[in-house]
This record gives structure tokens, sequence and C-alpha cells, in this order.
């Protein structure tokens, strides 16, 4: 039972037996999937409709004190106040882009800082969420790895992202016009290596009781860890997106360390077992290619990557490579990266260009970097590196 499992003693009055006391951890519903609500619920003895009424208070409404659950008997809110909390990260700080694009900075348990942004695009809106504190990848491109790793976010802290986010634009009721129209797994980290608590989150992005956003608009994002994406198709059927960047092994084994692990063949089998699973023949997987100034921008790479792709039903998306302080990289010419797309539409894929927004408050892709209380040596080597010292969070 829940409240077994999560009773903690109390180790300071272990020594005197008439003193032993038994202190509750409470069990946070923000981050639970249905089946996991309907096991907390049953285990008190209650009936499985109260499940939803609870996910839509506090994902419709926004409510995460059980008090205020007016439809709720007084002894079950009395209940709940004991043995549960809704339990949010604590938003630091918002900011506004010049472009309308917003990011939020949130502290997680243990003290680091994870960032959430929001692109407006005519009428639709993408939240970009962050899956991990940092990145243990290490893409030679990315901010984000620089900063080190920390640690997974639970299902509560992914999804609680889309809550503030949601919350801070009044757009939690599904019943008004949608502000957040997409959410994609694109901020910080690794989806894939924290699976179990992303199918969670992405889950309830999409349940009719929280957010009830359309398969199609939740877009997972993965560097490519074949095992998980080979799991990833028997629960759940998000959208897919492959951070590909290089045509071939030995320029992608320099860009994303991990293709040394699971190599371009195995990645692209991978994405199309995925598809093949999903009932919906026509879907296909987007492709993400951020284009760095001669390194992987040339005409033949568009070519090698044209043929590269016959076999994986997708469309491209080109990403003009951000710069940031601890990279030397630069971004891709405009004419280098027409002449990419021009050959890409010729032939015959369907080719999208990823504009650079928020960049004036460090918004845009790849650029997100929160405050990673690193546990590896890697950003302390980075910043050495630079002549810089080295950051330590104290947690808070
Ligand atoms: N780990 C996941 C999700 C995070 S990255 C993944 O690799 O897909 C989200 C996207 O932003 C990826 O396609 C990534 O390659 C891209 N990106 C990272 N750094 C970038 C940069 N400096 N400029 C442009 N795009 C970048």
């Amino acid at each position: 039972m829940m409240t077994t499992k999560n009773a903690v003693p109390d180790h300071s009055t272990q020594n005197d037996e008439s003193t032993v006391s038994v202190s509750v951890e409470k069990v946070n519903l923000l981050g639970m999937s249905e089946q996991k609500l309907t096991a907390f619920f049953a285990s008190l003895g209650e009936k499985r409709f109260r499940v939803k009424q609870v996910m839509q208070w506090m994902h419709q409404r926004g409510v995460i004190d059980f008090d205020a659950m007016s439809d709720l008997s007084k002894a079950l809110r009395a209940k709940l106040a004991t043995l549960a909390e809704i339990k949010l990260p604590e938003l630091v700080s918002e900011q506004t882009s010049t472009d309308g694009t917003r990011k939020w900075l949130v502290r997680v348990a243990g003290g680091s800082c994870i960032e959430t942004v929001f692109i407006p695009e005519g009428n639709r809106g993408t939240l970009c969420v962050s899956s991990q504190i940092g990145c243990s990848l290490d893409c030679s491109f990315c901010a984000t790895g620089k900063q080190g790793f920390n640690r997974d976010l639970s299902a509560a802290e992914i999804i609680g992202q889309l809550w503030i986010a949601a919350k801070s634009m009044d757009s939690l009721d599904p019943t008004k016009d949608r502000v957040i129209s997409n959410v994609v797994l694109m901020g910080m980290g690794e989806p894939l290596l924290n699976f179990d608590n992303v199918v969670d989150a992405m889950n309830l992005m999409m349940h009719d009781c929280a957010y009830g956003l359309s398969k199609r608009r939740v877009t997972l994002s993965t560097a490519g860890v074949v095992p998980a994406l080979d799991k990833l198709g028997d629960v759940t059927d998000v959208s897919l997106a492959i951070s590909l960047h290089a045509p071939n092994d030995e320029l992608r084994n320099e860009l994303v360390p991990l293709n040394r692990k699971y190599p371009i063949a195995e990645l692209l089998r991978s994405a199309q077992g995925y598809l093949a699973k999903l009932p919906d023949k026509r879907r296909k997987i987007t492709l993400e290619y951020t284009l760095i100034r001669e390194v992987n921008d040339r005409p033949e790479h568009a070519r090698e990557l044209a043929a590269l792709l016959v076999d994986t039903p997708c469309k491209i998306n080109l990403i003009p490579f951000n710069p940031f302080d601890q990279s030397d990289y630069q971004r891709v010419s405009n004419n280098a990266l027409y002449r990419f797309r021009d050959i890409l539409i010729e032939a015959g894929y369907t080719v999208t260009l990823r504009t650079t927004r928020g960049d004036d408050i460090d918004a845009a892709c790849g650029q997100l970097a929160g405050q990673v209380n690193d546990r590896t040596k890697r950003s302390q080597r980075y910043r050495q590196e630079q002549g810089l010292e080295a950051v330590r969070i104290i947690p808070g």
C-alpha cells in the first residue's frame, strides 16, 4: 500500500523506543499516470471516477489544494491532505523575448534549475520542455551538454513545466482557446534516457482529463538511444523527431558521440520500426539537421542525406546552428542554407526551416543551459578550458 511504502522512520528518535515516530512522506499526485492514480485511489478504497475528478482539478483547473476540490467528499479531501500532495517545481523567473518567445526558469528538488520555452507562431504555440537536468550525451554543438548532468526529472517535474507555462498564460482550461497547442521534448536532456517518467508525462499531455493534446502535437526528440526507441511504440504514439545532423557515421560520431554506440543505420531502422507500430500508416518522422558552417552544410552532405533517407518516411527540419559561448562553431550562411534545402527539395523531400526565435533571452535551440549542479566533471573541464571558475549550486 502507498502509505506503508512511503513511511520513512525518523532515525533521530530511533534510540528512544518510547518516542519512535514515523513521518509519512506524501505522495505527489501531479506526475502520476491514470494507471498509477487508479492504483493509489484503489489503495484508499476509493472509487475509480475519483481519478478523473482529481486529474481535472490538477491539470485543467490548476487547483493544487485538495480542500478546494468541491466535488470530493470532505472525508476524502482530509484523507488526501494527510497522505498526498500536488507539488510543482518552483518558478524562479519568467522572461519574454521581443519576438514573443517566453522562457521560464524553474528550480527543481536539489537546487538545479531547468528551462522551459514557449514559441508562438501564427495560430500555433509550441512549448519546449526539458526531460533531464543537464544532459549526459555531450553533443559537440549543444550548450546543454557543456553543463554536464545532474539527474533525470520526475514525471511531476516534466508535466509541471507544462502546468506552470499554461497557468501563466491562462491556457489550462481545454474548453478555451489553446495558447499552447504543441509540446516538444526538445529542451534540456535526452528524453529516451528518462524513459518511464517521460512516457508518463507525455501520456498526461495527451490525456482527455489532463491537457488533451493530440498525439500529432506532442513530439519526442531523440539523439538516438536505439534500445529505448525500440520499446517506445509499445507504450505511446507521440510524434517522433530524430536529431540526425550528419549524413554519415564518420561525421555523426564527431557531432553526436552516442552515434559510436548506435550508428545511423541502426537508428533509422529503429525509427522505421516505431512508425510501423503506429496504426496510422501516413505518419512521418521529423529528421532534425542542425546546419553548422563548413562542418555539415556542403552540397555533397545534402546529396548524401537525400540518398540516406530514401527508405525512411520523413520530413526534414533544417536548424541553423545557434552559437553560444563555449563553442567555436558558426551559424550556416544563408546561401549554404538555401542551397542545402533546395537539393533536398529537388530530391523530393518536404523540408522546413526552423527560424531562430528567442535568442535575445537565450531561449533558442541549443542555448538552454539552466543551472545544473553538475555531477560529472564535464562542466568543470569546459570552464577550465575557458579560464573560468567551476560553478557550484547550493541546494535551496
Ligand atoms: N536530446 C534530444 C532533445 C534535446 S535537443 C535530442 O537530441 O533530440 C533539441 C534539438 O535542438 C536537437 O535537434 C538538437 O540537435 C538541437 N540543437 C542543440 N543545440 C543546438 C544549437 N546550438 N543550435 C541549433 N540547434 C541545436
